[in-house]
């Protein structure tokens, strides 16, 4: 059409959707390429994102069954939970990264450089916005069979001021900011004309949130420090510089078990990272970072002077989805996340057209009644009427505990239930029977926002929805666009979504933790050799993994590389 720079081959001259926007019709690159050509009748697959979530569902896709075209600003994968790693140079940024372009290939797939700005749902027409050659605008629709969004999350303010203050750790170019602001404050605390007290400020880092993130850059930052740069920067002494770590809950690493909570906050005292715990960032100012504090259960406003500060205090939804949250009105009621079926269907969008995996996502699992009917069945086993049980406190704990390793986000507010169970306990009877359980346990399910933000739950439902969309295809003789009503084919040919929780890790300065849902287990070198190795196997291509293998013995042989890039 001329006045769309993306990919003209791929633009018809059709213009159409509420906008009137132009088309980008069917995408095929090579049309005298068989294998390609074959993809025009099968059914549009868009992806939007190239995260874990998008990513997993890709590696699983069969080639050839789907028209897929992955939407992403971003054209690389990232591999997130080494990323704290390359801040402080002990990894190389292109070890973490695998470009897109090799992973959609292999379904014969097509990548646009772009972002999803909108979904107009009757009209299966996605609206993406791409930057041309000139650096303007453009935008134009992208239709679609089958719609995936994959798109993560941003940083949560918290409504804070000072923010751009403050560096953040989500991408490549974040980790790379953070490498060249800690660099510049040791190099500035090295001259002659910096004040002791300046020098002081410079090398006074301060992390706000003390969740894995948090924690994993705070450990990172600490050997970094005490590794390299005070050997590279003979004029600043040790006790110059420090480590804060600013944490609104009781203690650092709150999702995980206590005891390695309390495991990580005696390896940061010992390391003297300070933990400050029930504090809550107020203001973020250039040169310290205001904060309030319960002290003999009063909040108390103090102030911390830093040269440096990250901001780490969790996630929110990125305006796309609360763009589509907005759209689906009722349907959609979490204002943290978009919500799905328990086949990742999005909730309002027609069925079967529109799936949600990921940050992005939440999926409407309804612990409650899992729970009742899973503790009426512990009970008919029992040959009890379930209508007529009453639980001991002891007896609920042990069903709480077996429960905890299949909803583990529900880990936190099970607890809650027992310390409920323990008051209501005192003044009566002693047991719960299911109605008060069941109202208990609704009470959970309000207060439950969304399943875990993690890499290991995006990366599960993606493969369920390849292994489904799989199935779809091969169900339907003959699988061709615009013939097949998706609707209720998904409970039709596969299980419904479970969340498998297989533990969770984090790196704590030469040691490690591990909260593998009952079975816990902390420790020094060997931990860590072993969340080496996890991750290792867990990178996604050979190429990333020979890459790791030579930044770990690099930084083994000649410290870690302390230039900003
Ligand atoms: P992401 O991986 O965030 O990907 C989102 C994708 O969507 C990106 O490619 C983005 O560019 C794209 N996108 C955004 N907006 C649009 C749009 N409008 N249109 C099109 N594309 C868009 N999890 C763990 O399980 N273990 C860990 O140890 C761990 N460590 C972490 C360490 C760090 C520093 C960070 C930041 C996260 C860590 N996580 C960890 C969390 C994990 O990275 C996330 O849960 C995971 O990345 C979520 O995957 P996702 O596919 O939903 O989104």
């Amino acid at each position: 059409t001329g006045d769309i720079a993306v990919n003209e081959k791929a633009l018809s001259p059709r213009r159409g959707g509420p906008k009137n926007l132009p088309i980008a019709e069917v995408l095929v690159d090579d049309e005298d390429c068989e294998p390609m050509r074959e993809q025009k009748d099968k059914p549009k697959l868009v992806i939007l994102g190239t995260g874990w979530g998008s990513v997993a569902m890709l590696k699983e896709l069969v080639p050839g069954d789907y028209h897929v075209t992955v939407v992403s600003p971003t054209n690389y994968f990232l591999f997130t939970p080494m990323l704290p790693s390359a801040t402080v140079g002990t990894l190389e940024f292109r070890s973490l990264t695998e470009p897109i372009r090799r992973i959609v290939s292999r379904v014969r797939g097509h990548f646009l450089k772009a972002e999803a700005v909108d979904v107009e749902f009757s009209e299966k027409l996605l609206e993406v916005k791409a930057v041309d050659a000139s650096g303007k605008e453009q935008h134009f629709y992208l239709p679609y069979d089958k719609l995936i969004v994959g798109v993560g999350s941003t940083t949560n303010p918290h409504g804070v001021k000072g923010l751009e203050n403050c560096n953040f750790l989500k991408s490549i170019e974040d980790a790379r900011l953070i490498k060249q602001k800690v660099l510049h404050n040791m190099e500035i605390a090295c001259l002659p004309t910096t004040s002791d007290e300046e020098r002081r400020r410079l090398l006074s880092f301060v992390i706000s949130g003390g969740g894995p993130t948090g924690v994993e850059f705070a450990a990172e930052l600490y050997d970094m420090l005490n590794e390299d740069l005070l050997k590279s920067f003979p004029r600043i002494l040790r006790n110059e510089v420090s480590v804060h770590v600013i944490q609104s809950r009781g203690h650092i690493l709150n999702t995980y078990d206590e005891a390695l909570s309390v495991y990580a906050e005696k390896r940061f005292e010992h390391d003297q990272v300070e933990v400050l715990t029930n504090a809550r960032v107020k203001e973020v100012k250039p040169d310290r970072i205001l904060f309030s504090q319960m002290e003999d259960g009063k909040s108390v406003t103090k102030e911390l002077p830093m040269g440096f500060c990250l901001w780490s205090t969790g996630v929110a939804q990125t305006e796309l989805s609360q763009k589509i949250a907005k759209k689906l009105g009722d349907f959609q009621t979490n204002r943290h996340a978009l919500e799905t079926d328990t086949h990742l269907r999005l909730l309002g969008a027609p069925l079967g057209d529109v799936y949600a995996i990921g940050d992005c996502s939440t999926v409407q699992n309804n612990i409650a009644d899992h729970l009742t009917t899973f503790l009426r069945g512990v009970a008919f086993e029992k040959g009890k009427d379930p209508d007529k049980v009453h639980l001991t406190f002891e007896e609920w704990r042990s069903v709480a505990h077996s429960v905890r390793r299949r909803f583990p986000q529900a880990a936190a507010h099970l607890k809650r239930v027992d310390r409920l169970f323990e008051e209501y306990d005192k003044d009566k009877s002693g047991t719960l029977d299911f109605g008060e359980i069941h109202e208990l346990l609704v009470q959970i399910d309000n207060k439950l926002t969304s399943l875990p933000a993690t890499a290991q739950r995006a990366n599960q439902q993606g493969q369920y929805l390849g292994r489904k969309f799989n199935k779809i295809a091969a169900a339907i003789p003959g699988f061709r666009a615009n013939e097949v009503d998706f609707g209720d084919l998904d409970e039709a040919v596969y299980k419904a979504f479970e969340y498998h929780h297989l533990g969770s890790l984090a790196y704590i300065g030469n040691a490690a933790v591990f909260d593998f849902g009952g079975l816990n287990f902390s420790g020094g070198l060997m931990a860590v050799y072993l969340w080496r190795s996890i991750y290792f196997a867990q990178s996604v291509s050979i190429r990333t993994r020979i890459l790791l293998a030579m930044d770990w013995t690099k930084r083994a042989l000649f410290g870690r590389d302390l230039m900003s890039e």
